[in-house]
């Protein structure tokens, strides 16, 4: 199965965790960053394999030095460009890349505009190659600012802004802390995902979803924990889980990523026994750069080491589509795209 060339479609993508290793340095370089961990291109790239970190904290860190370049408006919009035009080769027909702008202000610049740096970088590679997109501007949730965030996020519907997520480290950083910035962005009729079940049990997801009102959540494995699993395989559910499957709400997993920052194995991520047992779940890559991911990896993974047939990998990328923070028109246009492109 050639599964580079296949349609794909992708919600949870982090702009501060796909940069080229050679355009940190280069900004690095312009901006006067001397903080770097490497000085060639290579040395950067293995630093930044996160692979054997094993803890969310250590991985979290590694975006000091990714933040500390991206503290321009021509900065932000080359990354964004990059970024647009990297998943484009990688087979994305459309992606949601999130980003928080308060970590781009330290040099002067208002989250709006740094909003506007990255629409104008999204907008050129949707220019010179096709692909569609999405913002996610994200909230981080041990910071205290969610309700301003929130605020830039409602008016910056006009540069492509679809929806609001909160990041950073979970544990200890319970959901509804935020409850005023999510209230402000059911309120204002947009999309509301949250990064939950990741480094935290089901608790947080409930209090994600229930509370919070998130639409979809970014990751959500900790979901088996509410499940009775005999022989990888789900065989009852709790009241939440039975929530989460029968209400379709769509978990954003991240295979790789997820295996850097929990320890486990791929062979054993929860994403085959939840898609057995019907679970909404879809595939991303999280941190392309902290990870050594991109679409085609993780979806090579799924088939390879997960079983995934191509019947499998169309699903998840028409559920993904479907969970999309995009437009019904947009919805419409790119099934026939994934349609043909998974016909053999
Ligand atoms: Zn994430």
């Amino acid at each position: 199965m050639d599964i580079a060339s296949l349609p794909k479609v992708l919600l949870h993508d982090h702009l501060d965790g796909g940069l080229r290793p050679t355009t940190i340095l280069e900004l690095a370089e312009e901006v006067g960053y001397g903080g770097l961990p490497a000085d060639t291109a290579e040395g950067l790239e293995e630093w930044f394999d996160q692979g054997t970190s094993g803890s969310l904290p250590r991985y979290l860190e590694a975006f000091t030095h990714t933040v500390a370049v991206l503290q321009t408006a021509p900065a932000i919009e080359r990354v964004a460009y990059e970024c647009g035009v990297d998943l484009h080769a990688d087979g994305v027909v459309y992606f949601e890349s999130r980003y928080a702008p308060s970590l781009s202000t330290e040099a002067g610049l208002s989250r709006r505009e740094v909003l506007e740096a990255m629409a104008a970088g999204f907008r050129r590679a949707e220019q010179e190659t096709g692909v569609l997109w999405g913002i996610i501007v994200d909230a981080m949730r041990q910071d205290t600012d969610s309700v301003e965030v929130a605020q830039v996020a409602i008016d910056s519907r006009d540069l492509g802004v679809v929806a609001f997520d909160l990041a950073g480290p979970e544990a200890g950083f319970p959901p509804d802390d935020h409850l005023e910035a999510c209230r402000m962005i059911r309120e204002a009729n947009m999309g509301l995902t949250i990064h939950a079940g990741e480094a935290d049990g089901p608790d947080s997801m409930w209090r994600a979803i229930q509370r919070c009102g998130a639409h979809r959540l970014g990751h959500g494995g900790a979901i088996l924990v509410d499940c009775m699993v005999e022989e990888d395989a789900v065989i009852a559910l709790g009241s939440l889980a039975t929530y989460v499957r029968d209400f379709r709400v769509a978990l954003e997993m991240c295979p790789y990523s997820n295996t850097h920052t929990s320890g486990r194995a791929l062979a054993r991520h929860p994403i085959r026994p939840l898609h057995d047992a019907g679970f909404n779940v879809t595939v991303n890559t999280d941190n392309r750069l902290m990870s050594r991911t991109s679409m085609t990896k993780e979806m090579t993974a799924l088939h390879e080491v997960l079983g995934f047939t191509r019947r499998d990998l169309e699903r998840l990328t028409m559920r993904a589509l479907k969970a999309s923070f995009s437009s019904q028109g947009v919805k419409d246009r790119l099934y026939r795209v994934i349609k043909d492109g998974f016909a053999e």
